[in-house]
């Protein structure tokens, strides 16, 4: 059968790797770090950096398609790849999603409503954002931030100085604070022949910047649900994208506000595993080998709550729960802050 190649083995990679084996086919795991949870479902992993050009070409001329967990791959590493295979999701999604700066850019060009945001380089640039935006507003590193790490909220003046150490000199975007009621978002999918497919909103908590729990169905009003899910559309046709994607959406009385994109599977998504015939993995891969889109309806309510650190701790009592689904990453080295699994509950047959 067909391999496909996968950068990145963390656990969505894994993930991606287990759905892939289902439709038949092999995978290629590409990991700099040592033993990657993906690695220990995928049929072949290579252990190399993403400067190293011969291991890249060389993974990339044993793959038929090339796809990614992570949007952060270096631009060399891409041209490199892209030389021998295609990759999908497409490099047009990457620049776009590399850069906050540019993703907000690409949103407001599709008319579709952002935080009020401006470039932050320094201290000067960084008090002429705040006359324009005022606070409360949150100063983000404009690139590699992922479950709220380099980011410092700015709630008076006063804290300026402060946040712009927390970047450390990379450059930044200050977006005004959204004060929104509650955070949501889609899962939407484009196959190689154009069609969108959208997963059912989902409601999303977070704690500490890291995402606690997603809730479907979201609490939203049909027409902001059909404002959702257009609007992801419209962002997939843009990019002339194929794969899935994940949208993070701000609801607000004014209407929804896009947060941030990203051009992969999303943890967001997790509930569809055990909500959906076809979950956001199994999609990606049918529409990453040009397969048809599956069925992705909602066939049940979910809560999916992520198992973050000590909360492993909490495994045996969860594993002698009814309607309970447990999804472990197989990481050997329990972090605070990391991500070691989930549970997606039932909540109710839809
Ligand atoms: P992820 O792990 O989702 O990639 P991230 O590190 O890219 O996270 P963001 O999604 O930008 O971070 O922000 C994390 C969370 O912080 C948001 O989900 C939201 O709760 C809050 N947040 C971020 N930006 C804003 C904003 N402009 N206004 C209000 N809240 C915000
Ligand atoms: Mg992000
Ligand atoms: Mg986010």
């Amino acid at each position: 059968g067909a391999t496909i190649g996968i950068l990145g083995g963390g656990q969505l990679g894994r993930m991606l790797s287990v759905a892939a084996s289902r439709l038949g086919f092999m995978t290629h795991v590409f990991e700099p770090g040592a033993a990657p949870p993906a690695g220990q479902v995928a049929h072949r992993v290579t252990t190399a950096g993403y400067d190293d050009t011969a291991a890249l070409a060389a993974f990339a001329g044993s793959v038929d398609v090339i796809t990614y967990e992570f949007e952060n791959i270096p631009t060399a590493a891409l041209d490199t790849l892209e030389a021998h295979r295609p990759i999908r999701p497409g490099r047009e999604a990457l620049r776009v999603s590399q850069d906050r700066l540019t993703e907000k850019r690409f949103l407001r060009d599709l008319g579709l409503a952002t935080a009020p945001y401006a470039a932050v380089d320094d201290a000067e640039g960084l008090h002429a954002a705040l006359d324009e935006i005022g606070t409360p507003a949150i100063l983000k590193t404009r690139r590699f931030g992922y479950d709220g790490k380099g980011q410092a909220r700015i709630t008076s003046r006063d804290d300026a100085a402060a946040a712009l150490d927390d970047m450390a000199g990379a450059p930044a975007i200050l977006e005004g604070f959204v004060a929104f009621s509650h955070e949501v978002s889609v899962i939407a999918a484009r196959g190689s022949d154009g069609q969108v497919a959208c997963f059912d909103p989902g409601e999303n908590v977070h704690e500490g910047g890291i995402l606690r729990t997603t809730a479907v169905p979201a609490r939203l009003a049909g027409s902001q649900r059909m404002d959702a899910v257009l609007l992801a559309g419209r962002i997939l046709n843009a990019l002339d994208y194929v794969g899935v994607m994940g949208v993070e959406l701000f609801v607000t009385p004014k209407g929804l506000i896009v947060n941030e994109i990203a051009p992969r599977v999303h943890n967001s998504g997790h509930w569809t595993q055990n909500g959906c015939a076809v979950d956001q993995f199994e999609q990606h891969i049918r529409a990453v080998t040009g397969w048809p889109l599956g069925d992705g309806t909602r066939h049940s309510d979910v809560v999916m709550e992520n198992l973050i650190g000590a909360d492993m701790d909490r495994v045996p009592e969860l594993a002698r729960e009814p309607r309970a689904a447990l999804h472990l990453y197989g990481k050997a080295e329990v972090k605070p802050g990391r991500k070691m699994g989930h549970v997606n509950r039932i909540v109710q047959d839809g």
